[in-house]
């Protein structure tokens, strides 16, 4: 019988590239490669890059040089495999490159560095492919690329323009991870709120019925299969008004993550955001008028050139008044290639930025503990991430993995990933909440 070939593999940047990571990762095992822990001993070595921000690319360029020297057989893909000349710049000698969702040619690389070994056996798959996020959630990704140009963001340059999957190859996928016991499912893309727009929303046929590629009738459907289904990536256009009363039925969780990025015209302007010009607003207070308890996660960038004193204080007023449960703060840092630095706005100094970021993170800490104090004395489901004994670690419906808080928890009888408890909230601090079950 042949040795299957080893595979080691490093997977850097956000869960979209998580999302191709698993589908390589899913390729080489139909094909019947191994992946190994260590580089060391491993036949090759593929890095799935992040080049989003300059941090992200030095990260991804010491990854490779730590491949290249323990192991020395490299295929670099992912989104800095769009700027080859950068890597082979410090690593002349790696044996491949590969863009981002190359997937193909990704596998002709690692074919041509070792050759697959055929064992029927080794062919066999969950038909759901191979996942690296716990087995009880998992991303899914619908679409691709992004028709929008923030200035500060060079993803459409690295990934293209949107490319939307028809709803029906959604949908099972979906279906796939329901039956392989995935709880809970993220749906993510660079812009979800857009999606359909690039194939003019075309229905597929799914079991008896045509479903149209629209953000609303995707989530309808997905509702409908039973597992907490999770918005990111959304944008504060007028139809995401739609999804709200599906979030009130309990179809869809009661949760989006909206990047707004900032509040004052002027500089959402400068970032040419999606819908900068929308009143945000009032539209979260038309959002909750239906979905009372709906949770609002967003991320905002401070210090971006010509962000004046008075801009940044209507951020703090847009806070105050938008009262959303969690905010992620970043910032601004120039990326290569962005046109934010050639727009002749003036920088921000180091340390205002600093400063900004302080004052951001200690006004939004204030309001989330408020809205994570109005969690106590409640009885909330929650879904298990990690259990130990008696003990464990889950998350409500307004809280994602990986980036929002946890519920400790203590329970009369041994819980289990995945299992989904009622919890009674006892305690609440800015990020978590400490409840027992029952
Ligand atoms: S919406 Fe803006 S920030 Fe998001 S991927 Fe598209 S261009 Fe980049």
């Amino acid at each position: 019988m042949s040795v299957a070939p080893r595979v080691s593999f490093v997977s850097l940047g956000c869960p979209k590239a998580l999302v191709d990571s698993e589908r390589i990762i899913t390729r080489l095992r139909a094909e019947g490669y191994e992946i190994a822990r260590k580089h060391d001993g491993a036949d090759l070595v593929v890095v799935n890059t992040c080049g989003f921000l300059d941090s992200a690319r030095d990260e991804s360029l010491e990854a490779i040089g730590t491949a290249m020297k323990e192991n020395g057989k490299v295929i670099v893909t992912g989104c800095m495999g769009a700027t080859p000349e950068l890597i082979r710049d410090k690593h002349p000698n790696v044996f491949a490159i590969t863009g981002p969702q190359a997937y193909e040619s990704v596998m002709a690389a690692v074919h041509e560095a070792a050759p697959p070994a055929h064992d029927p056996y080794l062919d066999l798959l969950p038909p759901q492919g191979v996942k690296l996020t716990p087995r009880h959630y998992a991303y899914l990704k619908i679409s691709e690329g992004c028709n929008n140009r923030c200035t500060f963001c060079i993803i459409p340059a690295l990934r293209g323009d949107l490319v939307s999957r028809p709803a029906a190859d959604v949908l099972r996928e979906a279906e796939k991870l329901a039956k392989a016991g995935v709880k809970e499912i993220m749906v993510i893309s660079q812009d979800t709120s857009a999606y359909g727009v690039d194939i003019k929303y075309a229905a597929s046929q799914w079991g008896d019925r045509e479903v149209r590629a629209k953000f609303l009738d995707l989530s309808r459907e997905l509702g409908d299969m039973g597992m907490w289904v999770r918005l990111h990536y959304v944008y504060p256009y007028p139809h995401v008004a739609d999804v709200i009363p599906l979030m009130a039925e309990g179809k869809v969780l009661p949760y989006l993550d909206i990047p707004f990025q900032h509040a004052s015209p002027a500089v959402l302007k400068n970032m040419r955001r999606p819908a900068h010009g929308e009143k945000t607003l009032d539209r979260i207070r038309s959002w909750r008028e239906i979905c009372p308890d709906l949770s609002i996660r967003s991320t905002f960038i401070v210090g971006f050139p010509g962000e004046t004193e008075e801009d940044f204080q209507m951020l703090l007023d847009w806070l105050d008044e938008a009262k959303i449960d969690r905010a992620g703060c970043f910032k601004y840092e120039p990326v290569g290639g962005a046109r934010s630095e050639e727009m002749g706005l003036a920088a921000v100094p180091q340390e205002v930025k600093e400063a900004r970021w302080h004052r951001f993170m200690q006004r939004q800490q204030k309001i989330s503990a408020q809205q994570q104090k109005k969690k106590i004395g409640k009885r909330l489901p929650v879904i298990i991430d990690e259990a130990n004994g008696l003990s464990a670690k889950g998350r409500t419906k307004y809280d994602a993995p990986e980036i929002d808080g946890s519920v400790h928890i203590e329970s009369r009888r041994p819980l289990r990933t995945g299992d989904i408890v009622t919890v009674k909230i006892e305690r609440a601090d800015a990020y978590d909440l400490y409840g027992i079950t029952g």
